[in-house]
């Protein structure tokens, strides 16, 4: 590193001279793990000048500039002068936008063909995942983690256009509903809706088009806060000068980026105004602030706890939303003409019909909510059934009631054995004491709970 410091001593030594838009910043390098942009002055004393330090470093180092492996980028720089550069450093001549880890280094806004690599790279994971049969519970996971790490690792970078946010967005969109890029029409469920807060009745995705919102608020707030960044720097002496943020007008020769942050003051004041400490405002604090709110529903702890199920849990997120194909639904759309109960004959098959008051379905719940020592209820209203299980089907007291219960069935079952006496043996608070604990809690719990 303290070799390519020498860069910026030979600069202020006149042995080169530093690019037009560098020199207030004193910029002469840009150094990213093994890879190094230079800036100078275009002419050919400049070049030279910078050839000479990498020659002096050559010298004493051993490692020499590979002028096959390097490109130069020039801008303004006449035909005649250019033939006498290259033909002088031997570098290849690069064609600018300068792509840089697939992306395009450019002051004006990215369009669609800019961003074709992350498009490419989402319709890429899509295809190959679609052919897995993955359930929604699989498919949520996936957009969540790995669809949205991608957009993720762009957008903290650039700031993409609002068109290439809703393609993105869209080609998340169809895989979780169709698992594949094909349209996702007749979807159970608004995308809006998906994209809120689990405790709000969604499932916890970002809007990409308010995460890439944040993004920007995070990068006004580096301005204002004016940490220590290259870029806020350079604004800083090329763009701002002797006025900030709050005061700059918009110009033509502004970055597109830097118009848009611009843009954004309104919202950045509101945002930040009662603002004192800079570092305690991360992206987090961001996001809880511009996001869209819904209100809170009392139902979501009942499928979302610790060590659910994604797949099942999807499905009951789908039945409380009134959202499965139930027949009813179907013959609505003109899907299905038939629309009696497949399981007892005898009504229209409906989400009330199916889990409340289906006779074949009520002889499921009873042995289940039996297996988990608690009775069925005659509830035939649905939201009188959704109140009764938000108040006794979640929390720690329920799922300790239904381990007591599977434990002491497992216990008698073992009585019955007659192996529990053998068990029991030298095995101390893990013989009788420790069943009539379990038995304590099962009573307990049974009281507690009403039943
Ligand atoms: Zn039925």
């Amino acid at each position: 590193m303290n070799v390519l410091f020498s860069f910026n001593v030979a600069a202020k030594n006149g042995i080169f001279r530093f690019h037009t838009k560098c020199k207030e910043t004193s910029l002469t390098y840009l150094c990213f793990a093994d890879d190094l942009l230079l800036f100078c002055h275009g002419l050919l004393d400049s070049i030279l000048g910078v050839v000479s330090i990498l020659e002096k470093f050559y010298e004493f180092s051993g490692l020499r500039l590979n002028a096959l492996k390097s490109e130069l980028f020039v801008c303004g720089v006449p035909v005649s002068l250019l033939d006498q550069i290259q033909s002088a450093i031997g570098f290849k001549i690069g064609q600018l936008p300068v792509r840089y880890l697939r992306v395009s280094l450019v002051t004006r806004k990215l369009t669609s063909k800019d961003c074709s690599a992350l498009l490419v790279k989402i319709k890429n994971r899509i295809d190959h995942w679609s052919s897995r049969k993955l359930s929604f519970g699989g498919r949520l996971q996936l957009v969540k983690s790995v669809l949205s790490s991608i957009f993720g690792y762009w957008s903290r970078q650039i700031i993409l256009p609002k068109g290439v946010v809703n393609d993105i967005e869209k080609l998340c969109m169809r895989f979780f509903w169709k698992s594949s890029d094909t349209t996702a029409r007749g979807a159970r469920v608004s995308w809006s809706q998906i994209c809120s807060l689990k405790s709000e009745g969604g499932l916890g995705l970002r809007r990409l088009v308010d995460w890439s919102k944040a993004c920007c608020l995070m990068l006004v707030k580096n301005i204002l806060a004016g940490e220590g960044s290259l870029w806020i720097a350079w604004i800083k002496d090329y763009c701002f000068k002797s006025l900030d943020y709050w005061n700059v007008d918009r110009k033509p020769h502004f970055s597109w980026i830097l118009n848009k942050l611009i843009k954004l003051r309104e919202e950045a004041r509101r945002l930040f105004i009662s603002v004192s400490i800079w570092p305690q405002i991360k992206g987090g604090w961001i996001w809880d602030r511009i996001c869209d709110r819904r209100d809170k529903v009392g139902w979501h702890r009942l499928i979302w706890f610790p060590s659910h199920i994604p797949k099942f849990s999807i499905i009951a997120w789908m039945v409380i939303l009134d959202r499965l194909p139930t027949k009813d639904r179907l013959a609505r759309f003109g899907i299905v003409t038939v629309n009696v109960c497949g399981l007892c004959g005898d009504n229209q098959e409906s989400r009330n019909h199916l889990f409340l008051e289906c006779s074949f379905a009520r002889v499921i719940w009873k042995a289940i909510l039996h297996a988990c020592g608690l009775q069925l209820q005659l509830l035939t209203c649905w939201d009188n059934a959704m109140h009764w299980m938000i108040s006794n089907l979640k929390g720690e007291d329920f799922m300790e009631l239904v381990g007591a219960h599977e434990k002491a069935l497992s216990t008698i079952d073992a009585a019955e054995t007659g192996t529990v006496a053998e068990q029991s043996i030298g095995e101390g608070p893990e013989g009788d004491d420790a069943t009539e604990s379990v038995y304590g809690k099962f009573q307990n719990g049974k009281e507690k709970w009403g039943l």
